[in-house]
């Protein structure tokens, strides 16, 4: 893969194939070097709830069978690793797909308003401690030509996530408009933030601002990844901002009649 043609830089076109041939293999070798670190990662973050498990098994085949307390405790610890492994790899399929597969198969006009507001119902429903306001401007007959299950997705990771990280102020807004044949959506909470630092980081893979405290909320660090490849996807853009304690505000932006990525 290394290996690249010497360009002789006179202008004919052998010299002008001989540049397309190496910028392919660059192409081709940055590719296989995400790849590559994409494989490491994920095994890296599946390894640690399969060494817990270990762990936890081991208990119960050693004190298990005679100590009542040791079996419950790490039957249930043991059920709580296998829920978080499921959780990866869903994930992980999820990215997947959403990297791969062209999104003209699932193509259809959708009317955007009640999908917001059946996405926000679902949410509501699971956290009665939550205030979710909604905000719209200029939607009235705004139809978008998505797929809204991965619409209604990206929603549920930004919603997940504003409920994840809020401990005490529990008001989310969401807040959206058209303007100019441009749709933007944004969540807003007022929980803990991300620390400036972080930001750059926030939307790669795995990435999560404190592992400890992400693992025991449940989080992956897959999902920003999977809300910006989907809103890629339809020509779009995502972005937040965040001040630590204060709140973060995710928005993200596509053209109306986006016009599609061939992958
Ligand atoms: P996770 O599954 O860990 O939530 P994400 O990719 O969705 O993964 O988010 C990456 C990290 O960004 C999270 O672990 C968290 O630290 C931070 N984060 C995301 N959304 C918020 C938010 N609304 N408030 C505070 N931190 C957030």
């Amino acid at each position: 893969l290394r290996e690249r043609v010497v360009v002789v830089e006179n202008g004919d076109e052998l010299s002008s194939l001989a540049k397309l041939f190496n910028d392919l293999m660059n192409q081709l070798e940055n590719s296989f070097m995400k790849q590559k670190q994409f494989v490491e990662d994920a095994s890296h973050e599946l390894r640690t709830p399969i060494t817990i498990l270990e762990g936890h098994l081991s208990l119960l085949n050693r004190w298990g069978k005679n100590d009542p307390a040791v079996l419950q405790e790490s039957l249930v610890a043991s059920l709580q690793e296998v829920r978080r492994l499921k959780g990866i790899v869903q994930e992980l399929l999820t990215l997947t797909k959403v990297e791969t597969q062209p999104v003209q198969d699932v193509l259809e006009p959708t009317p955007l308003e009640p999908l917001l507001v059946q996405t926000i119902k679902r949410v509501e429903i699971l956290q009665p401690d939550f205030t979710f306001t909604m905000k719209t401007a200029n939607l009235a007959d705004v139809m978008l030509t998505i797929n809204p299950l991965q619409l209604e997705q990206v929603l549920l990771i930004l919603l997940d996530n504003a409920v994840k990280y809020t401990v005490e102020d529990k008001r989310i807004t969401l807040e959206a408009r058209h303007e100019n044949h441009v749709v933007s959506i944004s969540i807003a909470d007022h929980g803990m933030g991300i620390p400036e630092a972080d930001l750059p980081h926030i939307f790669d893979r795995f990435y999560r601002v404190d592992k400890a405290r992400s693992r025991e909320i449940g989080g992956t660090g897959l999902g920003l990844s999977i809300a910006k490849q989907i809103v890629n996807n339809y020509q779009g853009e995502i972005q937040i901002e965040s001040q630590e304690d204060r709140g973060t505000k995710v928005t993200i932006r596509f053209p109306l009649a986006p016009c599609l990525r061939l992958h």
